[in-house]
C-alpha cells in the first residue's frame, strides 16, 4: 500500500511536471512567435546588408572599370582576340546626312521582339516623310530550335508586312517598285565581312540555337524570304542594333558619336578615326561594334546571385557585363536574391514559396513597377509578389526589403552602364575626358587623332532599348553617375538622347546609305507631308540648362504627324499612348514628367539628380528600417 501511494504521488508529481512542461513549452513557444519574425526579418536583413556590399558600385570602382574599358578597347582594336572586347569593324563609313530618299524596310531582330518596319525618306527637306512598324514577340520554342525555323518564322512576317504596304508609300507618277531593300538589325555578335554579310560568332541573351554559328546571317534571312516566294526583298545592309542606333541618331544630329543599346540586352558602338589594318576604311573612319557585354573587369562588384546566374545560364562564362546589365537579366538577380532570402530568412513566413524557385519568372518591366512602388504601403510589390511569386499575404517589412532589392541591382546596373559610357569617351577624346588620374590612356592615345565631331562641340550618344525608355530610375540613376565621374564642364558636353526605336528606323536609313539606286532622284515622292525637325526627335538627359524648365523638352507635344503604328499579337508598351504617336522620340510620360531633373546644375547637390520620393532612396540607409 505505501508503495501504491508513493506511486500515486509520484505518477501525479509527474502529470504535475508535464503539466509543467507543457505550459512553458507553450509559453516559449508563445514568445518564439513573437521573437521569430524578428529574428529572421534581422536574418533577412543581414542578407540585405550583404548583398548591398556586394554589389556596391562605389565611386572609386566606376573610375576603374572606365578606364579598364577604354584599356580593353584599345586592346581589342589593335590585336584581334586579345581583349575581352570583340571590338568588330562594322564597314559602315557612309554614316547619313538627311540627304537620303526612298522606301526602305528594316528589320530588326532583337533579343525579345523582332520587328519589321518601312521607312519613306524624302531628303533633307522632307526626312522622314512616313514610317510604320510591326512588333512581334518572338516564341519561346523559337530562341531554342534551329536557325532555319526562326528565319523562316521571321521571312513570313516580314512578306506579310510588306505585302500589306500601303498606296501612300508609293512614288508618284512611277511604277510600283520591283525591289524593297532591307537593313538587317541583327543583335548578336557578327565577324562582318562586308557591310552586307557577317558570320554569327555565337548567340547570346538566352538563344539556344543548335546551328547558325559561322554561317553568314544575311545569307540566312535571304534564303528565308526567297522561300517564300514574295515580293522582291534584298538584304543590303547587315548592322548591329547599336550600329543601327548610332546611325538613326546621325540623321538626325552631326554630333551622334556613340550608338548604345539597354534593353534585353547591352552593347555599344562608336565612330573610330584611328583604324587597324584589317578594319580598311577610304573615309579615314568606321563604326566598331564593341560587343562590350563581354567586358570584364576585376572592379566588377560579383554577388552569389550573379554566379549562380551565370552557371545556370546558355552561356557560362560569357557576357559577364551583360548578365549585369541587361533587362534580361535584372529581374532574375532580384529572384534570385529573394530566394536565398525566403530559404534562409524565411522572408516572407513559411515554406519557401514554389514559384519563387522558377528561374526568368520575375521580368524586369514588374520588378521596376516594384521599383517604383510610391505607396506608403507598398501595395504594388505586395501585389507583384502575389500575382509572380504567389505570396499572398507579405508584411511591410518584407516588401520594403523586396524593393530595396530592386533597387540596389537597378543602380548597380546604371552605374555600371554609365562606367562604360565614361570608357567610351576616354577612348574617343583622351584629352578631353581624362580624369587625370590616366597617364597610362593617354600614352596609349598618344598617336591618335580626335574624333570628328560637329560643330557643337558636344559629343551625342544615342541610345535605344527597351530598360532605358521604360524605367525611369534607370535613367536616373545611370545621368547621375555619368556625373560623378566627369567633371561639370565634361557632363556638359555629354549629351545621352533617347533615339526610341533608332536601332530599327536607323537601319532603314543606313541601308538607303546603301542602296543600289543611291543618288537617283526620287523627287516624286509626296514631300508635302509634315516631317520632323531634328530638335523634335529626342528628349535629352544631360545637356538641359540649368534654367531649363519643363517646356524645354515637351515642345514637340502637338505635332501633327502622319506615322502610322500597327501592332501585332501581343499589344505591346511600345505603341501605347503617346509612344505611338510620334515613334522616333522620347515621348513616354514618365520622362515628360521629369524633364529637367538631370540639368548639370543638379549634380553637385543631389547626386542622384532627383528629390528623393519616398521610396526612391534605398530603405537600408535608414537605420529603422522595420519602423512602419
Ligand atoms: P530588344 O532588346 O528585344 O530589342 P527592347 O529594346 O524593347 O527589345 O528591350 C526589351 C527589354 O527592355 C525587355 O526585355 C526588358 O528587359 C526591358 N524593359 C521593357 N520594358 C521595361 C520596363 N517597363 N521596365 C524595365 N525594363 C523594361
Ligand atoms: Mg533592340
Amino acid at each position: 500500500m505505501p508503495e501504491m501511494g508513493q506511486k500515486m504521488w509520484m505518477n501525479v508529481f509527474m502529470a504535475g511536471a508535464a503539466v509543467a512542461a507543457v505550459a512553458t513549452a507553450v509559453v516559449v513557444w508563445q514568445r518564439m512567435q513573437k521573437t521569430q519574425p524578428a529574428q529572421t526579418r534581422n536574418q533577412a536583413l543581414g542578407l540585405l546588408y550583404e548583398f548591398q556590399h556586394a554589389a556596391a558600385t562605389p565611386l572609386h570602382a566606376l573610375r576603374q572599370i572606365a578606364e579598364h574599358m577604354a584599356i580593353e578597347m584599345h586592346a581589342g582594336l589593335m590585336t584581334e582576340g586579345k581583349s575581352n572586347l570583340l571590338m568588330l569593324p562594322t564597314f559602315v563609313e557612309n554614316l547619313p546626312d538627311g540627304s537620303e530618299e526612298g522606301l526602305f524596310y528594316a528589320l530588326d531582330l532583337g533579343g525579345t521582339n523582332f520587328r519589321v518596319l518601312r521607312c519613306l525618306l524624302g531628303g533633307k527637306e522632307g526626312r522622314v516623310l512616313k514610317q510604320e512598324y510591326e512588333e512581334v514577340p518572338i516564341p519561346k520554342s523559337l530562341m531554342l530550335g534551329t536557325s532555319e525555323e526562326l528565319f523562316d518564322f521571321i521571312a513570313k512576317r516580314l512578306v506579310d508586312f510588306v505585302n500589306r504596304e500601303g498606296e501612300e508609300y508609293r512614288i508618284k507618277n512611277k511604277r510600283p517598285q520591283q525591289v524593297r531593300e532591307l537593313g538587317l538589325t541583327f543583335s548578336f555578335p557578327v565577324k562582318q565581312l562586308s557591310v552586307k554579310s557577317g558570320v554569327l560568332i555565337q548567340w547570346t541573351k538566352g538563344f539556344k540555337i543548335a546551328d547558325g554559328v559561322g554561317a553568314d546571317v544575311v545569307t540566312l534571312l535571304q534564303s528565308a524570304i526567297n522561300r517564300q516566294h514574295g515580293p522582291k526583298i534584298d538584304v543590303v545592309v547587315l548592322v548591329n542594333d547599336t550600329v543601327g542606333t548610332l546611325a538613326g541618331g546621325r540623321y538626325w544630329n552631326d554630333d551622334v558619336m556613340v550608338g548604345m543599346i539597354l534593353g534585353t540586352g547591352t552593347n555599344a558602338c562608336y565612330v573610330e578615326r584611328d583604324l587597324p589594318s584589317h578594319a580598311p576604311s577610304k573615309k579615314g573612319e568606321m563604326v566598331i561594334n564593341m560587343e562590350w557585354g563581354g567586358f570584364w573587369s576585376s572592379h566588377l562588384p560579383r554577388t552569389y546571385a550573379d554566379e549562380q546566374l551565370d552557371n545556370e545560364s546558355v552561356n557560362p562564362g560569357q557576357a559577364g557585363y551583360e548578365k549585369m546589365i541587361g533587362g534580361m537579366y535584372l529581374g532574375e538577380i532580384v529572384r534570385r536574391v529573394l530566394l536565398r532570402m525566403a530559404r534562409e530568412a524565411s522572408l516572407f513566413g513559411g515554406p519557401v514559396p514554389a514559384k519563387l524557385r522558377e528561374p526568368f519568372i520575375l521580368i524586369t518591366p514588374e520588378m521596376s513597377k516594384m521599383h517604383a512602388d510610391e505607396s506608403g504601403d507598398l501595395r504594388v510589390v505586395a501585389k507583384i509578389l502575389r500575382d509572380v511569386f504567389g505570396v499572398q499575404k507579405t508584411e511591410l517589412p518584407a516588401r520594403r526589403i523586396v524593393h530595396d532589392v530592386c533597387d540596389i541591382v537597378t543602380m548597380r546596373s546604371a552605374r555600371l552602364a554609365a562606367a562604360g559610357i565614361v570608357g567610351i569617351l576616354k577612348k574617343i577624346m583622351p584629352d578631353a575626358f581624362d580624369s587625370g588620374t590616366s597617364g597610362s590612356l593617354k600614352t596609349l592615345h598618344r598617336n591618335s587623332m580626335v574624333a570628328k565631331r560637329g560643330d557643337s562641340g558636344k559629343i551625342v550618344l544615342a541610345m535605344d532599348g527597351g530598360l532605358y525608355e521604360h524605367y525611369t530610375q534607370y535613367r536616373i540613376y545611370m545621368q547621375a553617375a555619368v556625373n560623378e565621374l566627369l567633371s561639370e564642364a565634361q557632363a556638359k558636353r555629354l549629351v545621352i538622347q533617347l533615339s526610341k526605336d533608332g536601332s530599327g528606323i536607323g537601319a532603314t536609313i543606313l541601308a538607303a546609305c546603301h542602296s543600289q539606286y543611291r543618288g537617283q532622284s526620287h523627287k516624286s515622292y509626296e514631300t508635302n507631308e509634315p516631317s520632323y525637325a531634328p530638335h523634335e526627335k529626342m528628349v535629352r538627359f544631360g545637356d538641359a540648362h540649368p534654367n531649363a524648365t519643363k517646356s524645354q523638352f515637351t515642345q514637340y507635344d502637338t505635332k501633327p504627324t502622319n506615322t502610322q503604328f500597327t501592332q501585332y499579337e501581343k499589344p505591346s508598351l511600345r505603341s501605347s499612348g503617346a509612344q505611338s504617336d510620334r515613334p522616333n522620340l522620347c515621348s513616354s510620360g514618365a520622362q515628360s514628367d521629369r524633364p529637367n531633373l538631370c540639368t548639370s546644375q543638379s549634380q553637385s547637390d543631389m547626386p542622384n539628380c532627383q528629390p528623393p520620393s519616398q521610396h526612391s532612396v534605398s530603405y537600408i540607409y535608414g537605420l529603422n528600417i522595420f519602423e512602419q
